[in-house]
């Protein structure tokens, strides 16, 4: 790993306790017999209220001083919900984990009307999902201080934040959620929401979330290609990824390989967990923060919460 920073320090110091913390939510509902769905929502939560993170109530600002925030969920027998551009709330993994049971479109802009479905819900609902008043309110003091100073330039694209587990029934379950990269232009989104891409789910392959620079995950389409290669590994021999982790670590470093030859200059991290294995994680970032616990005894499956520092360019 490149020698830290000392302002990388520093945030990473801050948001350990509550990636921990994070961490201990899943894996208290895995134990619990719930399903993934509800541990990821649970630790993506922990994250999005807590300012240091790159996500709900600390999502970065756009040009125009706005928080739009990304969000994706997947289930491992296909189900899927994703957000763009989401505004006002706090916690966008709630309101996407609802929307995936009510909703045929399984990615949705979120619209004026989408918007005030919620300015005049009920009190609980907007608890729920964390609605605040004005735009101005989700800019977490925190945020506003770090993104005034000289180094601002360092925190371009930094703790995205994403949940991968595999439940007590075997399911796999993938989260994702963002406020995109810092000073993105209005309407811009990013790969996190996008299915494939920041995130995916299939119980025959893999769960993943994927951190940094949206445009060079997308146009190096490099989970696209991780999944396409575990899968064949997969045909090839079932038992791939459970001997250890060695071939999902190398497999995902040749990926990085790839990225960096064709968007170079760019930087992320993913957390997986492969159909049959441990939970294993990747990066050519300067740092990724990362977080897991596993059993592989019968009872609770894995639990997996990572956050990056990206330290993309745009
Ligand atoms: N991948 C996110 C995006 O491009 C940013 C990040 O992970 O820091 O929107």
């Amino acid at each position: 790993m490149a020698e830290q920073g000392a302002f990388t320090r520093s945030m990473r110091k801050k948001k350990l306790p509550y990636l921990a913390e994070a961490r201990d939510r899943a894996w208290d509902a895995l134990t619990k017999g719930q399903p993934g769905a509800m541990a990821v929502e649970a630790a993506l939560r922990v994250m999005e209220e807590c300012p240091y993170f790159n996500a709900g109530y600390g999502g970065y600002p756009n040009v125009n001083g706005i928080v739009l925030l990304d969000v994706g969920l997947m289930s491992g027998n296909r189900g899927f919900v994703s957000i763009v551009n989401m505004r006002r709330v706090k916690y966008p993994s709630s309101v996407a984990l609802d929307m995936m049971s009510r909703r045929r479109a399984i990615m949705t802009v979120w619209t004026h009307e989408l918007m005030q479905e919620l300015d005049t819900a009920a009190p609980e609902i907007k608890e729920r999902y964390g609605v605040v008043e004005k735009h101005e309110d989700l800019v977490a003091p925190f945020v506003k201080e770090l993104l005034g100073k000289a180094q601002a330039a360092e925190v371009s694209s930094l703790g995205t934040v994403g949940c991968v587990v595999r439940d007590a029934s075997g399911r796999l379950f993938a989260g994702t959620s963002t406020g995109g990269v810092n000073l993105k232009s209005n309407g811009r989104i990013g790969d996190s929401p996008i299915i494939g891409s920041g995130v995916f789910a299939d119980d025959e392959v893999c769960a993943l979330s994927t951190t940094g620079h949206g445009e060079s995950f997308m146009r190096s389409l490099f989970s696209g290609f991780v999944i396409a290669e575990m899968r064949r590994l997969l045909r090839n021999d079932p038992q791939v990824f459970a001997r250890g982790p060695e071939n999902c670590r190398a497999l995902l470093e040749n990926e990085f390989d790839e990225m960096k030859r064709k968007a170079p200059g760019t930087g992320g991290g993913i957390i997986i967990i492969p159909a049959g294995g441990e939970p294993t994680f990747s990066f050519n970032s300067e740092m990724l923060s990362v977080a897991f616990r596993s059993s592989r005894t019968a009872g609770p499956g894995e639990a997996m919460i990572a956050l990056a520092d990206g330290r993309a360019l745009r």
